[in-house]
C-alpha cells in the first residue's frame, strides 16, 4: 500500500463510502445525542445534561451501551420500550452534519468530470437523513443504501458495488472506491477489481482497524485533495 499510486485521470468513476469518508461521524453521533437528550428530559428527570453525559461516555469509549448506561445513572429503568424509543428517535432525527471541507470542495470540483457514486451501509431511514441533511443528492449521480435490501446486504457483501457498476455503466479498474473502514469497505470493490483508497483521517473511528485478507486497500490518503494532484 502506498507505493501504488495512481492518477484520478485513469478512472471513469468514483464512488464514495459516507460515514467518515465524506463527513465526521463523530458530529452525526452528538447531534443524534442532542436530539435523544432533548426527547428523554421532556419524559424523564434529569438532574443532569443527558446530551452532555452521553457525550462523554462516548469520547470515554462506549458504544454500545451509551443510553442504558444514561439511564442507569438517572436511576430511571431501562425498559426495552424506552430503549427503542430512544433508537428511533436518534435514527430519525434531522441531523446537523456538514461535509469534510476536503469532501465538499472534491465533489464540487469532480461533478461533471466523473461519475461520481455513493455507497453506504446503516439503518435506512438514518442514511437517507445523512443524505438529506449533507444536501449531496444534486452532487452525485447515483445513490445506493444497501439497507433498502435488508442487513444482510450491508458491506462487505459485494450486490452494492455490482448494481452501482450496472448503474454508472463503467467497470473493474475503472472505478474507484475511496472509504474509511478496512474491516469492511475494501473486500466487495477489490473483488470485482475496482482502485481503492482509505481516507485515513486523523480522529477517524475507523483508523485504525486492520483490513482483512483480501480487503487491504491500494493506497492511503489523510486528505481527497491528495487525489487531485
Ligand atoms: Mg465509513
Amino acid at each position: 500500500m502506498n507505493r501504488v499510486r495512481f492518477h484520478l485521470s485513469q478512472v471513469r468513476a468514483i464512488v464514495f463510502d459516507l460515514d467518515d469518508t465524506l463527513y465526521p461521524e463523530q458530529a452525526y453521533v452528538f447531534s443524534g445525542f442532542d436530539a435523544v437528550g432533548e426527547w428523554l428530559r421532556a419524559r424523564v428527570a434529569c438532574p443532569i445534561d443527558p446530551a452532555a453525559r452521553m457525550r462523554e461516555l462516548f469520547l470515554a469509549g462506549e458504544r454500545r451501551h451509551v443510553f442504558d448506561r444514561l439511564l442507569a445513572e438517572l436511576r430511571h429503568p431501562a425498559s426495552e420500550q424506552l430503549i427503542s424509543e430512544m433508537v428511533r428517535c436518534y435514527r430519525t432525527h434531522v441531523p446537523h452534519i456538514t461535509l469534510h471541507e476536503d469532501a465538499r470542495v472534491a465533489l464540487e470540483a469532480w461533478r461533471g468530470r466523473w461519475r461520481l457514486g455513493l455507497l453506504s451501509d446503516g439503518p435506512l431511514v438514518m442514511q437517507e437523513k445523512k443524505v438529506e441533511a449533507l444536501g449531496i443528492r444534486p452532487l452525485l449521480d447515483e445513490i445506493i443504501l444497501t439497507d433498502q435490501w435488508g442487513p444482510e446486504y450491508w458491506k462487505p457483501h459485494p450486490r452494492g458495488f455490482e448494481v452501482m457498476e450496472n448503474r454508472l455503466k463503467t467497470h473493474g479498474a475503472a472505478v474507484v472506491y475511496i472509504a474509511d473502514n478496512c474491516s469492511k469497505d475494501f473486500v466487495g470493490p477489490r473483488r470485482l477489481g475496482w482502485r481503492t483508497v482509505w481516507v485515513r483521517r486523523p480522529g477517524g473511528v475507523y483508523c485504525d482497524v486492520p483490513p482483512p485478507v483480501g480487503g487491504e486497500p491500494e493506497m492511503q490518503i489523510a486528505s481527497l485533495a491528495e487525489l487531485d494532484r
